[in-house]
């Protein structure tokens, strides 16, 4: 062995070996002195819902402002997007008939979907399983609720796979019913759950067809419905009362660590802002949120000066319409600003298992490399092929690489979208954890590049 390769392991040891302690001393700060759980008791009990447009979502952006700002970071400020303004209008409601019985169902409609009225829709339901029973069967829908009672494909083990899989049945299903005459949808809620907590979530319709109200149901009365309707016919009555409002502004919550050796290289850390109304958006996204901030608050805390600019962003308007995530990537291609990595936490707060990225394979490669010095904190897995809704567009218009937090998925789908998603569902340490190893990754990619 050469002296010139003697000393080139000696240091790569050496980096591994100052990596490690760093990284050991974000674990220690962020598990003794944490304040994600604390910050999202804040966000989730005295802000609650946040959905575009909404007062609290105003309120979670000055919320956001001012805990950037108390960090003391080198820039904090908001970057204004206009967001759609989708109102629930009221409580959805839908009630079964069968005979002389009737029954009142658990749902709520769909996001975007409009409402049915005062007078409510009420009309025979017929079943299908996929959108080829639907076209089976379109000689007989006018005139009916098509209820789509797809469930969620055990066989996979990560359930993000399931909801991909099963998801389109609630953003297309209503126009496609529509099509063929149907005057509104109900969809077998995404989630594997073994409550009866419907979970809404975005609709998008198709401007060919007749915009007709949707709503989601909750897993045991749609098993009910499905056993009652092999018996005998039934009708339903839908109330829903969904609008649209203007669109309104919305922003971006900003905070920059400006890089001390290469500002011109941008590393962003984000989570979305708003969320779905029926529960508090604890999962979904408060803990990515508490996490972007808990990372900021650790590396000043430890007094760590980045060499590149590291940009922590509260996203508006993930959920229906992907406003700030498409302004963010916009602004940055015309301030050419470079943005060489980014990642989100936006599959819930649970324990870290890793990070799945969109890049290449060299990027890959190199993420791979850095597995052990994750893995004492729970990140071991990598995989590629991830990313987040909100740095999307950032791959999508200078190819940025895109990582995402994978913590544990069995329970997310339990609580996504419903009205369990409440701070008393995320556990702390739990949430702790992933700020330990997204900080960690951030480190990483700061010191060495991408
Ligand atoms: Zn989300």
């Amino acid at each position: 062995m050469s002296t010139f390769v003697l000393l080139f392991i000696v240091c790569t040891l050496q980096a591994q070996n100052d990596d490690s302690i760093f990284i050991r001393r974000i674990a220690d700060e962020i598990l003794m002195n944490g304040k994600a759980y604390d910050d999202l008791h804040v966000l989730t009990k005295q802000i609650g819902a946040r959905l575009s447009g909404s007062p609290q979502m105003a309120k979670a952006e000055q919320w956001g402002l001012k805990l950037f700002q108390s960090l003391q970071p080198d820039k904090v400020w908001l970057q204004e997007c206009m967001v759609p303004h989708w109102i629930r209008g009221g409580k959805d409601e839908a009630t079964a008939i069968t005979g002389n019985q009737r029954k009142s169902l658990d749902v709520i409609a769909l996001g975007n979907s409009l409402g049915s009225g005062k007078n409510g829709v009420n009309a025979n339901v017929i079943e299908v399983k996929s959108f080829e029973e639907l076209e089976a069967k379109k000689d007989i829908i006018k005139g009916r609720i098509v209820f789509y009672n797809y469930a969620f494909n055990q066989k996979f083990v990560k359930t993000f796979q399931a909801y991909g899989d099963a998801v389109r049945f609630r953003s297309t299903g209503a126009s496609q019913a529509a099509k063929y005459g149907a005057v509104a949808a109900i969809v077998r809620s995404m989630s594997e759950s073994t409550d009866n907590n419907p979970h809404t979530g975005s609709l998008r319709y198709d401007s060919a067809y007749k915009m007709v109200p949707a709503v989601a149901i909750g897993l045991k009365d749609a098993d009910w419905l499905s056993n009652q309707l092999k018996k005998t016919g039934l009708l339903v009555t839908l109330k829903t009362y969904g609008r649209f409002l203007p669109d309104t502004i919305g922003h971006n919550v900003i905070a920059e660590l400006t890089g001390s050796q290469v500002p011109n290289e941008y590393i962003t850390i984000g989570g979305h802002l708003d969320s779905w109304d029926p529960g508090e958006g604890a999962h979904d996204d408060g803990t990515g949120v508490v996490q972007t901030i808990e990372v900021l608050r650790v590396f000043k805390a430890l007094g760590y000066q980045p060499k590149r600019t590291l940009r922590f962003v509260l996203f508006a308007n993930e959920e229906n319409g992907l406003r700030g995530g498409t302004k963010y990537a916009e602004e940055a291609s015309s301030k050419g600003e470079k943005h060489i990595f980014a990642l989100e936490s936006d599959e819930g707060g649970f324990t870290p298992r890793g990070f799945s990225l969109t890049g290449s394979e060299e990027q890959y490669q190199k993420l791979k490399s850095w597995q052990p010095l994750l893995c004492p904190y729970g990140g071991c897995e990598i995989e590629s092929g991830g990313g987040g809704s909100d740095i999307g567009p950032l791959n999508r218009s200078q190819k940025t690489a895109v990582a995402g937090f994978m913590p544990d998925s069995q329970r997310y789908f339990d609580v996504h979208h419903a009205r369990n998603d409440v701070f008393e569902a995320v556990n702390k340490r739990e949430l702790e954890l992933g700020a330990v190893n997204i900080a960690a990754l951030i480190y990483l990619v700061d010191k060495y590049g991408f």
